[in-house]
This record gives structure tokens, C-alpha cells and sequence, in this order.
């Protein structure tokens, strides 16, 4: 199994090499070369089997030598032990034909646990091996940030630092990345926007002799390994609802399209997914492009479901590669391009686009208006990018194909929103009743890459 580059000038890549590289040296993002196909008798028989097994099966394809099937199966056991519901990604209904499927059930309350309790255990198996010592920095527009704390702390080997925009993140998310004691933890907030904390840290790597010196590894949502993660939980899903002996669609809460991404892998490999539908807040680049083919950055509008305030969408870029036919010298064009504020993606490719995505956006008003709707039409709560997603998924019905909303996050982690949209205020999960009383540690930064390196260098504990 190899995996090569967006931009097609770095060296292709084992798995486990292109979970430690993160983005590629010419700048690009590692896509498997080929997408390995899964049978329908095979996914037939994911019917009913533990999470965990789905996991193992699907996971196993994509690995090729990197790990044992022994040690594959300890990690993802170990990933998953810490979910708070024995199914992990449960479904639950909202109305006739749509589902939600809940991925709020892990340590930090968001579906981005999914992807960094399983890449934190396959880190260390790594660098086990190696006795490699490495410095993880990630941005975040909230929930990375603590998902990869929770994945990562007090790991030897290993420094974690987090840039989060700061002012931007809700105060539970900033608390679950400011509050934990570990001496390899390091949360930072940086003045300026998520696209902000993306670019600065694509200069962090973009600077290979830093990189090499500081052993810098990436695990944001363009680290393959959180891709590849994702994927399962659309395997789980559809065959619950009936796969691989009907379709079924999706709608996923998009900002960086990690997580769309990981469902057009599903199927690709061979899963029975109709539409996948983009959902976005007023931060709608994805659903202009997909509707105009012009891909155009603006301005950053904060909006009440702040893990999708972003107009760089960075894994955009593999679903570019795909849709120009692997074309990467197009695609590296194109990204020159995006640095002069953007382009204009082929009449061939935007085909090829809206054969897998639809897309669709949700006002702020729109969003408060559904959080109300959902709760006064099942009682339940969900959080503003839940919202987003079921707004969006109820324009795309189809009949006689069952829909699935991705629900993303416990209304918890968004209080204030959810409040205003309900007079109702969720409470946290009795394990971190307490996350508001817990002393925070957090270093202001300038948005400038220099400063950071120093930054890096002065705290790392190595
Ligand atoms: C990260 C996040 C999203 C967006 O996911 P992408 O993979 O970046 O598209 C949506 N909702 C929540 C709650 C998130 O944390």
C-alpha cells in the first residue's frame, strides 16, 4: 500500500511513514494511490459485529506492513475503550428516514475523538519501535485540539503543542485544551483566525530544517491516519440502515472536509453511499464551489458552530486530486493559485464533484431555528453543527433512501448557543462536571512564525 502526494513531488510512503510526515514536503497531502475494494459479501458480513471489529476490518486494508494484525487490534481496543457507549458511533432516529449518528460519545465530546485516540495508539507503537522522540503541533478550531491533548499527554517522547485562535473557541473547549497538567502539554493562543493557526503552522513545516530539527509531526484533519479513522463509522452506519442492499446518504458538518473526505473513501472502496452532502454554516466556500465552481477565500464570519469558521478548506485538496483524475500538476496550479485568493475548478472535475457531493448552507437564524425544531419534535438537544447538518440533510431528502446526519459534538461543548436557541443550558457529562473550576495554563501568541519556533524550542521537554 502506497501513498503519494497531492502535488506529486514528495517521496511516495509506507502507512505508518505518511501518519508520522502528516503534509507532504512539497506542500501536498498523502492519498492512498490506489483505493483498496471491499466486496459486497464483505460488507454484508460488518452486519451486527462490534465497532471495534468494523474498525479492524476496514482499518487492516489500508496498512499494508505498517503494523501486525496483533498490534492493530490492541490499538483500535484501545482507542475505543474510553467511549462512554458500547456501540461507539450509535444511531439514533430523528424522524421517518433520518438518522443521526451520534459521534459525541468519546473523551472530549467530539467525533474527533475518533480519529486521535486511534492515531495516539498507533504513534506509539511507532515510536516505540524507533525510540524516536517527536513534537506534535496541531491548530485547531476547537475540537482537534483537545482530542489530540486527550490522545497525546503525558506520552514519552512526545511534546504536544496546540494553537487555537484565541477568543474564538468556546470556553469548554478552551478549558479542555488549557487544563491539563501534563509538563508535554502546551496549549497556545494565537491572536488571529483558525486560517490563521492553519497557515502558521503549514510555515512550521514548510521549513524542513526546523522540522527536522524538532522531529515536528502533524495530526491535523490532512494526517491521513485521521482519515482513515473516519471512514469506519459511514461502514458502521449504512449497514445498520440496510448497505450494502441499499443506499444510503449522508450529510456531514464540513469546515476542513476531513470528515467528507473519509465518506467519499467509503465509497470509493465499494459502500453502497448515494449523496454526501456538504453542510456549512455562513462560512459557505464549500457549497459556492460546489454550486459556481468558483473556489474564492473571504473573510472569516464567527458564527455560533465556530468548528467550521474556516475559508481554507484543506482536504478539499484531496478531493481535487481525485476529481482531476490524480492530475497533480494540476493541482498544484491550482493551490498557486488559491495564495492570490483562489480559482476556478474545471467544468470536467466540478462534474466529477457533484456526481459524490451535494452541498448546502445554514444562516445563524437557521441554525437556532433547527436546534429549537429537533428538540421540540424528539426533545433531543444537539449542538449548533448537528443543527447545521439536519437543516441542510432535510433539503436532500430522498425517498426511499434513508438519511444520516452526522451529529458531531455534545451540545455540552456549546452552551451558549444552545441556550440561546432554547432556554435550555446542556450539562457535562459527570466526568468533567468540574472542567470549570480546574486551574488553565495557556501562552499568548503573536500570529508570526518566528516566534513560535522559539516558542517550540524553549518548551519542548525533550
Ligand atoms: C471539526 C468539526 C467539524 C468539521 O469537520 P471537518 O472534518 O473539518 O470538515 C464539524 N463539527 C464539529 C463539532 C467539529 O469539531
Amino acid at each position: 500500500m502506497q501513498y503519494v502526494s497531492t502535488r506529486g513531488q514528495a517521496d511516495a510512503l509506507t502507512f505508518d511513514q505518511a501518519l508520522m510526515t502528516g503534509l507532504a514536503r512539497d506542500g501536498g497531502l498523502y492519498v492512498p494511490a490506489e483505493v483498496p475494494a471491499i466486496g459486497r459479501d464483505e460488507i454484508a458480513a460488518l452486519e451486527s459485529l462490534p465497532y471495534e471489529e468494523v474498525a479492524f476490518r476496514i482499518v487492516s486494508r489500508f496498512t499494508g506492513d505498517s503494523f501486525s494484525p496483533d498490534e492493530l487490534r490492541g490499538a483500535i481496543d484501545r482507542a475505543y475503550r474510553g467511549f462512554r457507549h458500547v456501540a461507539r458511533a450509535p444511531l439514533t432516529q430523528l424522524a421517518p428516514g433520518h438518522h443521526l449518528l451520534e459521534l459525541f460519545h468519546g473523551p472530549t465530546l467530539a467525533f474527533k475523538d475518533f480519529a486521535m485516540q486511534l492515531i495516539g495508539q498507533l504513534f506509539q507503537i511507532a515510536l516505540e519501535r524507533t525510540g524516536q522522540r517527536i513534537t506534535i503541533v496541531g491548530a485547531t478550531s476547537g475540537d482537534t485540539g483537545s482530542a489530540a491533548i486527550e490522545a497525546f499527554r503525558g506520552l514519552p517522547n512526545v511534546d504536544v503543542f496546540i494553537l487555537y485562535p484565541h477568543g474564538r473557541v468556546s470556553d469548554v473547549q478552551r478549558r479542555q485544551m488549557t487544563t491539563p497538567t501534563e509538563a508535554n502539554v502546551h496549549a497556545l493562543a494565537l491572536d488571529g483566525h483558525f486560517d490563521d493557526c492553519q497557515a502558521r503552522l503549514k510555515d512550521l513545516f514548510n521549513d524542513h530544517a526546523f522540522r527536522d530539527r524538532v522531529g515536528l509531526a502533524g495530526v491535523n484533519s490532512i494526517n491521513w491516519g485521521r482519515v482513515l479513522a473516519q471512514v469506519v463509522y459511514y461502514f458502521s452506519a449504512a449497514v445498520s440502515l440496510g448497505a450494502p442492499h441499499r443506499q444510503v446518504d449522508f450529510t456531514v458538518p464540513t469546515g476542513n472536509f476531513g470528515d467528507i473526505f473519509a465518506g467519499s473513501v467509503a465509497r470509493a472502496m465499494g459502500l453502497p453511499v448515494g449523496q454526501l452532502v456538504v453542510a456549512t454554516n455562513q462560512n459557505d466556500i464549500l457549497h459556492r464551489a460546489l454550486t459556481t465552481g468558483e473556489y474564492r477565500v473571504g473573510e472569516v464570519a464567527p458564527s455560533i458552530s465556530p468548528s467550521m469558521d474556516i475559508q481554507v478548506s484543506s482536504n478539499f485538496e484531496r478531493a481535487l486530486w481525485l476529481a482531476y483524475g490524480k492530475d497533480a500538476g494540476a493541482i498544484r496550479q491550482l493551490m498557486d493559485e488559491l495564495k492570490g485568493g483562489g480559482f476556478t475548478i474545471s467544468q470536467g472535475a466540478l462534474q466529477q464533484l457533484r456526481e459524490i457531493y451535494g452541498s448546502g448552507r445554514a444562516s445563524e437564524a437557521e441554525t437556532n431555528e433547527m436546534i429549537a425544531q429537533v428538540h421540540r419534535e424528539t426533545g433531543q438537544v444537539i449542538c449548533p453543527h448537528t443543527a447545521v447538518a439536519i437543516k441542510v440533510a432535510r433539503e436532500h431528502r430522498r425517498d426511499g433512501v434513508p438519511m444520516v446526519s452526522l451529529s458531531t459534538a455534545h451540545p455540552a461543548k456549546f452552551p451558549d448557543a444552545v441556550e440561546s436557541a432554547l432556554g435550555i443550558r446542556p450539562a457535562l457529562p459527570p466526568h468533567m462536571a468540574d472542567l470549570l473550576n480546574r486551574a488553565e495554563r495557556v501562552t499568548q501568541v503573536e500570529n508570526d512564525v518566528e516566534t513560535l519556533k522559539s516558542l517550540v524550542l524553549e518548551r519542548r521537554t525533550a
